[in-house]
């Protein structure tokens, strides 16, 4: 259940080329007859103009809620936009809908959350997992914040706008997914060393959703209608499986704290912001040869017997680094931190801190909380 009972049901999620259309008879069913289509400048020409279209063809007018761009050339999710936001939002509105990538529908989740509205997503770029998720993270007195709000009623995604979205997006999705490959492997770590909650059935989904976008590559990177749909899937049932267990473990391991942690040091000084998928991509990549070189230590002996078995078993088998950067590559994404213009410092630096921003056990916190065994070999 989501924020305030309402279920995002499965049958409320449409993918496809009929995505507006479906969306048109969701809102007919529910007798809303007031959204309000929150998006940005891009966005709207995109995709907010065409379903404003579709809507009013079907009788429905919608009101659109353009959120300006910051002087970094994007729209943010801090204070001012929040602000912006909730005070344009008319009052006969009864639902928002959600016309963008990852950071318009966080303006739209706290908005509705604090308007006490329903939402619906209707993404224009497959550049994420967190469309469906109940927290939205924000940019709150200059560092990123993530408070609970409230995940979207229903998402309809139109393949054929998806397909335009820019390269760079799709790719940062690939990236988004690419990254399970080293958060499944924490999971699993997590779950036997630390007894942390962990679902079999959620693994595998997510697991199978991960091999569908490595499989298809050539597709995402073309950006064909079947590439586009197995992303947009791939990252939706990411991003549902993380609903229903309620945590993000399945999807957000090391290879995320790493990029949160850039993320962070670069809002300090002020650096423009680097897509979210393309960061996660590039710390996989790097922490992937981290844990394989973890899991044949020579120092590894010195650990109790579970650690050691626990850790070969999680991070054995992972692909290697340059096998990750080649896929990333083939989807026309960034493969390394110096391609995104990451300095190393701060990659070094994250890989000695990042485990301490939140409280989960990664291979990242075994590596520092051994520093004398791995860490200074391990991590530069
Ligand atoms: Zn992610």
């Amino acid at each position: 259940m989501t924020e305030k009972g309402q279920p995002l049901a499965y049958s409320n999620i449409g993918i496809g080329a009929t995505a507006k259309e479906e969306l048109l008879r969701f809102l007919q069913k529910k007798c809303w007859k007031h959204p309000v289509i929150v998006c940005d400048r891009n966005t709207y020409e995109a995709a907010g103009r065409v379903l404003a279209d579709e809507l009013k063809a079907g009788g429905v007018k919608a009101a659109k809620l353009i959120i300006p761009e910051h002087e970094a050339g994007a729209a943010a999710a801090d204070e001012r936009t929040l602000f912006y936001t909730l005070i344009n939002i008319a009052e006969e509105t009864d639902v928002i809908i959600a016309a963008g990538s990852g950071t318009i529908h966080d303006i739209t989740r706290f908005a509705a959350y604090q308007r006490g509205l329903p939402f619906i997503s209707f993404p224009t770029a497959p550049s994420v997992d967190g469309f469906t998720s109940a927290g939205a993270p924000l940019i709150l007195n200059g560092t990123k914040t993530t408070i609970q709000t409230k995940a979207p009623i229903a998402l309809f995604a139109d393949t054929n706008l998806l397909k335009d979205a820019p390269r760079s997006m799709t790719a940062a999705g690939f990236g988004d997914m690419l990254g399970k490959i080293t958060s499944l492997a924490d999971w699993e770590i997590s779950r036997r060393l630390a007894d942390e909650p962990y679902s079999e059935a959620g693994a595998k989904l997510v697991k199978d959703a991960l091999w569908q976008c490595i499989d298809h590559r050539a597709d995402i990177a073309a950006g064909t209608e079947t590439g586009i749909q197995i992303l947009m899937e791939a990252l939706i049932v990411s991003g549902l499986v993380m609903l229903a267990l309620d945590h993000s473990r399945p999807a957000s391991g090391g290879e995320h704290h790493i990029s949160h942690w850039i993320e962070m040091e670069m809002l300090k000084t002020k650096q423009p912001p680097i897509l979210h998928g393309a960061k996660v991509g590039c710390a996989c990549a790097v922490l992937s040869d981290i844990y394989k070189e973890l899991a044949c230590h020579e120092k590894l002996a010195e650990l109790p017997p579970n650690f050691r078995e626990a850790i070969q078993s999680a991070y054995e088998g992972l692909p290697d680094g340059k096998t990750i950067a080649g896929w990333l590559t083939s989807a026309g994404g960034p493969a390394c931190f110096d391609e995104i213009g990451v300095k190393k410092d701060l990659v070094c630096d994250a890989l000695n801190h990042a485990h301490t921003l939140r409280d989960r056990y990664t291979g990242l916190t075994i590596i520092n909380e051994h520093a004398a065994l791995f860490a200074h070999h391990l991590l530069q």
